[in-house]
């Protein structure tokens, strides 16, 4: 295993058992908790009728839960599945935007199985604020989602940020975000959460800039790099307002991975899953059976 190879040995058994780290453990299970609806940035690739394209794919859009309901959802699959090794919160917005709900529910699901491997993936915003209580409440996995590391690459990207009570659009939100991004995957890095970054590649706006991506967060700490391609799909709606924004070809894809596997293992076998996701990774992405709250958007 390519990622697991060039990984120090600690870091290897720490990862193990964990299906996206370590492709060598695809017979284990992972499940997303879709508790987090909100989230606090915009990016121009989302269509929040869907789950957060940090982790996901279009498709039909996963029903909520509340920390009760992905407790109960826990127990019912745990019991079926004792392969599962992994339990996440990964959307369908922004765990960290939804810290009440994400944090009720890490504490549900470690009082329940202290064995359980807790996983976040975030967009980064709040992550600096919120790296040592992640720590505390027993996150040793986290997913931050990097673009970009140029504000001027990142208001191609994100219109606006919601942050500290304030709306920032154009350069000062991508500037805003980026910041807290950089800081905030040192954070969790330096509280001992192992750090996946995740990058969108989108031809013609940040394909050029992954080298600086990659030294830069293998710099801030990140522990591996997972490229995925832009979903271009016609219901994601307008990229920019463009229709037609392409996504990478399979070999543009290769070739931003291997510039950024220069710095970092990559991770190659990601399955882009729905926030709601249960299952191993190579039985492709269940999704939950028994949800407790619906919820509709707007
Ligand atoms: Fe959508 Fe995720 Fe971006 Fe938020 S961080 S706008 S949910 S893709
Ligand atoms: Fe793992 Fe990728 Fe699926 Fe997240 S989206 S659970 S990293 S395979």
């Amino acid at each position: 295993d390519q990622v697991r190879h060039l990984l120090p040995k600690d870091i290897q058994q720490q990862i193990a058992t964990h299906p996206c780290y370590s492709k060598q453990a695809h017979q284990y299970a992972r499940m997303h908790l879709p508790v987090a609806p909100a989230c606090n940035i915009q990016c121009h690739y989302c269509n929040r009728k869907y789950d957060c394209s940090n982790e996901s794919r279009p498709g039909v859009v996963s029903r909520l839960m509340d920390s009760d309901g992905a407790l109960k959802q826990f127990r019912s699959i745990k019991r079926r599945a004792p392969n599962l090794t992994v339990v996440g919160i990964a959307g369908p917005g922004d765990a960290l935007a939804n810290s009440q709900a994400t944090f009720a529910t890490l504490k549900k699901i470690r009082m329940e199985d202290p064995q359980a491997q807790l996983c976040i993936s975030t967009n980064g915003l709040m992550l600096e604020h919120y790296a040592s209580e992640l720590a505390a409440a027993g996150v040793h996995h986290l997913t931050v989602t990097i673009n970009c590391i140029d504000p001027a690459i990142g208001e191609q990207i994100y219109p606006w940020v919601y942050y500290d009570h304030k709306r920032l659009r154009g350069r000062a939100a991508a500037e805003r975000l980026i910041q807290n991004q950089l800081a905030g995957l040192e954070a969790a890095a330096a509280a001992g959460m192992l750090v996946k970054v995740n990058t969108v590649l989108i031809p013609g706006i940040n394909d050029h800039h992954i080298e600086q991506v990659s030294q830069e967060v293998r710099r801030r700490g990140a522990l591996m790099h997972n490229i995925m391609p832009l979903i271009s799909a016609a219901e994601h709606g307008t990229f920019f307002g463009i229709r037609g924004q392409r996504g990478p070809s399979a070999s543009e894809l290769e070739a931003a991975r291997a510039i950024s596997s220069q710095y970092m293992p990559q991770m190659t076998h990601c399955q882009q899953c729905r926030a709601d996701a249960v299952g191993t990774l190579g039985g492709g992405c269940g999704q939950s059976e028994e949800p407790v709250v619906e919820h509709s958007y707007k």
